[in-house]
């Protein structure tokens, strides 16, 4: 049941990183793993721990491979090669031309690019947004290396790339018995598709280039999994929402202009007709505190809206939160109105969780479920336990009447949902309330698990991001770190079939074995 996400050493890593001049996202892989509920992961340096697993690009090969189930990230080591008797060429770009064979799928495959504009003292001033390029070149992807194969009949290929300078497709991603040879970095792009660089005098303004990371991990895992079963190995996985929820919803309340206590308390009356939770970001110039009152007494939550410009000014809006509020904010929201400085990715979320914050944000990456933030702290990308919800949809486009953006929500958040994945909609208290309570009352919310943010990343938390599986020939258990805020459903999944187990609400140890 323990799934081995096998990375370099330490220094390899460092090397791998000076020889290409950018980061190895793949080390951080592991974050991915556990969105998707793997929950089994357990991130080993250069040899595997258990019977099957992902093994990062450029790790020479090890002997006791020979006998586990594994997808090796590309590009390989020359030892991996040479072992397997395998040709690889390189091919160098910026994006390639991918192609699955069985069903035809075609992706574009490469690292995100984004804009940033900075944000004016005043809503007048003209800001034109730019391409994003980082002051740590190791942040900046640029064109990477792919390899095609040539190997033997007994390898069967299962992905192509297209050599543009040939005009031919050559065989990317192989497959024999117990192994998966990628010749791409798809857990690089992947890990660094749930990240976002540190930003510094310019806000996050938009996508340019978006990636396809959710297409390639649903391939991904597809492959993977079936590797693994065809090989007669076990796997748990936990489902991303509490027993008898198929997705969950929160509210966002961005409080960036005040509000009186009527209309206040109107919003919560309607939550409590709706049983919508909500969590409300307060800028800390705006605290009301009657609001903050019976925000918590009604079950909502009220977090921070930041707009501080430095650490220090951060560490200062949090003593003033906790002054004012009575508690610690356990989020926090980068406020992006004029005079603020916007969301700055990566040293956001550093911030939020130096100071002992339970979640923070990302916006233009990750997707559908929370993970675990990727972030550069020691030289080079790994896993913490901050987490990161996905991003948050709209409902306010400008403050005027008719600035919103009902109708295609209307449609998206019903398609988040039916999908299982984790909705969040954003909405100023001050503005198009009247359309918040009409989306909200088109929905069909009867198992849709109705949390604030806090609710949804603790649960993440303490399920799929500290969990950990240890055992071995005598049983396995799972053993969380806090007590499990709900009854979870976990999936046992063998090659003859799967099995569902619920894991009790307070958990915080589970036995295993006689479910494997
Ligand atoms: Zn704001």
């Amino acid at each position: 049941l323990i799934l081995s996400f096998v990375r370099p050493w330490p220094e390899a890593i460092l090397d791998i990183q000076r020889a290409e001049g950018s980061y190895y996202f793949s080390a951080a892989f592991g974050a991915v793993l556990r969105k998707y509920g793997y929950i089994g992961e357990k991130t080993v340096h250069g040899v595997a721990a258990g019977g099957y697993g992902f093994v990062c690009r450029n790790t020479p090969w090890s002997d006791e491979w020979a006998h586990s189930a594994l997808v090796l990230e590309g590009p390989l080591h020359n030892t991996v090669t040479e072992t397997l008797g395998i040709k690889a060429q390189s091919l160098v770009q910026p994006e390639f031309k991918v192609r699955e064979l069985g069903n035809g799928g075609i992706w574009a495959l490469r690292y995100s690019t984004f804009r940033v504009r900075r944000i004016p003292e005043r809503g007048n001033e003209q800001s034109l947004p730019f391409r994003f390029h980082c002051s740590d070149p190791l942040w900046n992807k640029n064109a990477f290396s792919v390899q095609h194969f040539l190997c033997g009949a007994d390898w069967q290929p299962v992905l192509e790339v297209h050599d543009d300078s040939e005009g031919r497709w050559y065989p990317m991603a192989v497959r024999r018995r117990n192994l998966l040879l990628l010749g791409a970095p798809l857990l690089d792009i992947a890990a660094f598709e749930h990240t976002f660089p540190p930003l510094c005098d310019a806000g996050y303004y938009n996508m340019e280039h978006a990636s396809q990371a959710s297409g390639i991990c649903n391939w991904l895992f597809g492959v993977a999994q079936k590797l693994f079963l065809d090989n007669d190995q076990e796997l748990v996985r936990c489902l991303p929402w509490p027993d008898g929820h198929t997705a969950a919803l929160s509210i966002r309340h961005d409080y960036d202009r005040k509000i009186t206590d009527d209309q206040h308390a109107r919003i919560l009356r309607f939550y409590a007709s709706s049983a919508v939770k909500s969590t409300w970001f307060w800028l800390n110039r705006n605290y009301q505190r009657a609001q903050i009152k019976s925000t918590i007494q009604d079950g909502h939550e009220v977090a921070l809206h930041s707009e501080a410009k430095s650490d220090d000014q951060f560490r200062a809006e949090v003593d003033d939160f906790i002054a004012r509020a009575g508690l610690r904010p356990q989020g926090v929201t980068a406020h992006g109105g004029a005079g603020a400085i916007g969301y700055l990715g990566h040293a956001s979320m550093v911030r939020t969780r130096s100071l002992g914050c339970l979640y923070g944000e990302i916006l233009g990456r990750g997707y559908d479920w929370p993970h675990g933030m990727i972030g550069v702290v020691n030289g080079y990308p790994e896993s913490f336990d901050l987490v990161i919800p996905p991003p948050h949809l709209s409902l306010d486009l400008s403050t005027k009447p008719e600035g919103h953006n009902l109708v295609a929500l209307c449609e998206r958040v019903p398609a988040t949902l039916a999908k299982g994945a984790y909705c969040i909609v954003m909405n100023h208290p001050d503005i198009h309330v009247a359309e918040l309570e009409a989306l909200i009352t088109s929905l069909d919310l009867r198992s849709v698990w109705k949390a604030t943010l806090a609710e949804v990343a603790r649960w993440t938390r303490v399920l799929a991001i500290t969990s950990e599986v240890r055992g071995g020939t005598s049983g396995f258990m799972l053993m969380l770190r806090e007590p499990l805020p709900k009854t979870a459903r976990l999936e046992v999944v063998r090659a003859s079939g799967r099995r569902t187990v619920l894991v009790e609400k307070g958990s915080r140890a589970f036995d295993l074995s006689g479910h494997a």
